[in-house]
Order: structure tokens, then sequence, then C-alpha cells
């Protein structure tokens, strides 16, 4: 069986496009689905974009991505995330969702295994799997906080296990991983010689606490450190993302799939790019954590159970009964889109994205209320 018929298409996308399709309709949807920032790219992010374009800067550029872009990166990985790699060690890919893939093709030949946390990201296990390698899924445990421990790792590491990939922040739940963790994961990958590729997209958009890198834990012969500017600057159509490491045969390898999957990615994308390394994101996490603290407020008042979300812009909470069912009704009853937590490995569980107004925030829980309190 050829693997693209064993994976489903991305199922966080196809309940994206019911919402919008009952939206087209004229129906009253509130839309909890959305994996991306509501704010507008900041201005002068666009502006530089236009005058790319406006300098005739359409033509291929070097496929790693133009030199000023990754001395860009290279400059506001090291100053704003103390995160040292030189702009050799950068390749800058279509989203962190082909950095990630890049990454994974570049470590992995057929049935090597991939150690992923659930809940997880919803296109891991496809990834991989497009690899011919095997998503090796370890449950983590709500009361854990949906962390995983020494013993749960190490339960599911064999002689085939060939990279651990790690998200923290997460998606579907908000958490970030305590340093213990990091720690843990590290000194088990660095013992024996496993690759890390630690996806750190939602890095920027920490509420409590602060995020920890897993770069300058794990030998750095190890790591693939892969992000975007997709979540941190509100850019998510601009598919901007890249991988950074210290091995020079994995770089290497990264580059090659680059230069023959895509070349360099969107030309005039590579120059707002380095604009967003120098532009003050604050004001969005500002609004974000207001968000957040509004949703944990209703959240609580109606009873809800969930371990409390730290980072990024998902609540996940329990849901007694089927989580696919759960959504469907509350998208038909109430009009409001939510992801079932089987779309990330972990039925039982529910999504909400905040990455919307307080309106609307207001208003979709007041729905959830409504619902569950017809419900039970
Ligand atoms: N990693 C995680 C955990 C994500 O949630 C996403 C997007 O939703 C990505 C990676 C990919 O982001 P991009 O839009 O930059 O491809």
């Amino acid at each position: 069986m050829h693997p693209t018929d064993i994976i489903a298409p991305s199922k966080t996308l196809e309940i994206d496009a019911l919402a919008k399709k009952l939206l087209s309709e004229g129906k009253d949807v509130i839309n909890f689905t959305v994996g991306e920032p509501d704010f507008p790219t900041p201005k002068n992010i666009v502006d530089k974009a236009i005058e790319a374009l406006q300098k005739g800067y359409t033509k291929y550029t070097d496929s790693n991505g133009i030199p000023q872009l990754r001395e860009a990166i290279s400059k506001y990985l090291k100053e704003k995330k103390n995160v040292e790699y030189t702009p050799d060690e950068i390749v800058v890919s279509n989203g962190g969702k082909q950095a990630l893939f890049s990454a994974f093709s570049s470590v992995l030949c057929e049935n090597d295994e991939v150690l992923m946390f659930s809940p997880l990201w919803v296109s891991y296990i496809p990834q991989v799997i497009l690899t011919r390698a095997k998503p090796v899924v370890v449950q983590t445990k709500f009361e854990n906080g949906f962390v995983p421990t020494k013993e749960e790792i190490l339960s599911h590491i064999t002689d085939k296990t060939k990279v651990i990939l790690v998200n923290s922040p997460n998606n579907p739940t908000g958490g970030i991983y305590d340093r213990e963790t990091l720690t843990t994961i590290s000194q088990i990958a660095n013992e024996r010689n496993i690759f890390v590729i630690s996806d750190e997209v939602y890095d920027d958009l920490v509420y409590d606490g602060k995020h920890i890198s897993l770069y300058g834990l794990v030998k750095e012969e190890l790591l693939i450190y892969v992000n975007a500017f997709s979540k941190s600057h509100a850019m998510t159509g601009w598919r901007v993302g890249y991988t950074a490491t210290k091995n020079k045969e994995i770089k290497k390898r990264i580059s090659k799939i680059q230069s023959h999957v895509s070349s360099n990615i969107n030309t005039p994308a590579q120059y707002a790019a380095i604009e967003a390394c120098n532009t003050d994101n604050s004001y969005m996490i500002q609004e974000f954590r207001k968000r957040r603290d509004l949703i944990l407020k209703m959240a609580q008042e109606f009873g809800l159970e969930y371990v409390e979300p730290k980072g990024a812009f998902y609540l996940f909470f329990k849901v007694s009964g089927n989580d696919e069912e759960f959504c469907k009704e509350l998208l038909s009853e109430k009009l409001v889109a939510t992801v079932p937590g089987s779309a990330f490995e972990m039925p039982g569980f529910v999504r909400i994205s905040f990455a919307t107004s307080i309106e609307k925030i207001e208003e979709g829980m007041r729905r959830i209320r409504e619902f569950l309190e017809h419900k039970h």
C-alpha cells in the first residue's frame, strides 16, 4: 500500500472548511477551530514585501533562503531566544510544516521509529508515514499535565528509535514543558544518540513562566531546531519557516531536499521575514493573554476540566462521551465549531482556539455552557 493511502486529510482543515461553509451560508457560526492569529500581518512587514516586488525581487534566490534573511534569523534567534545558529546552519522553508518534513526526511530511513507524545499536532503522523518511517505515539496523561514521564518514554524506546519529536509550547494543549522534562528527554536522546526534532513554532506565545528551548540541552549534532514566523508574527499565509542544525551532514541533506522539492520559498516573503525579525509582537502576546484569562475564567465558572494552557492559543478540555459526536452536535445545535481530541490522538477532549475576538470568545463560551447544561 502506498503511504498516502494510509494518511487522512488534515482533520482541523476539514472542520475549519465546514465552519467556513456554514458561515458563507449566512449562519452565525463561532469558529473556534482556527490555528492562526486573527491579527493582520503588521503593516511594516507587508510594506517590505511590496517594496521587494517593486524593486523586481521576483526571481529565484538561493534555495536555502537569501543570505540577508538567514543573517537576520541568526541574529534574531541569538538576541531574542538565546539560540545560536550561524546563517549557514539555517535553511528557510515553506512554513514550519515544510521545515518539519525536511527535518524528518533528512534523518529517517524506512522502518525507523519516531517517538512522539500525544496529544499531538495533526501533521506529525502523516509526515512520518510519508517518509516511510514509523510513528510511535506515547500517550501522555491528563493527570500529568500531558507531559511524558521518563518511564513512559523509556518503555517506548527500541533499537529502531531514530528521532524523538518534541512540541513545546504544545498544540493542542497549550502546555509548556518544564526544564526537568526537557532535561529528561535530552538525557535519553544524548545517551542513545537519538535525534531530537524540536518544534518551537509557538515559543513567542507564552503567558505564564518562560519557554525553554531544547537548544543547549540536546547535544548539538543531534538537534534539529524548527521555527516559523507564522504564529509569532501573524504570517501564516506567507509560508516562512526554517530548520537550524549544527550537524553539517544533516544540514547538507536538508539543503538538498529544499533545492529539489521547492527551490527557494516565495521571494518577496523572504524580504518581509527580514522585517519580521525586527518587529515587536508583544502587543499580540498581551492580547492573547487577555483572551486566555477570559476563556479560563469562563471555563472555570462552568466547571470544564483542563490543564491550564500557558502558551499557544488553545484550550483543551475534557468531555464526557465521544468527542467527535460532541463537536458535531455542538456545531449543529449551537453553531460553535471546535476540534475533537481524536484529531490529536487524544479522544475524550475537545480543542478550542482563542485566536479570535473577545466578543466571539464570550458568545462562543456562552453557547458551550448552554449546550452542556442542556446535555446534562
Ligand atoms: N507545528 C505546530 C505545532 C503547528 O500547530 C503548526 C501549525 O498549525 C505548524 C507546526 C506549522 O506551521 P506553519 O504554518 O508555519 O507551517
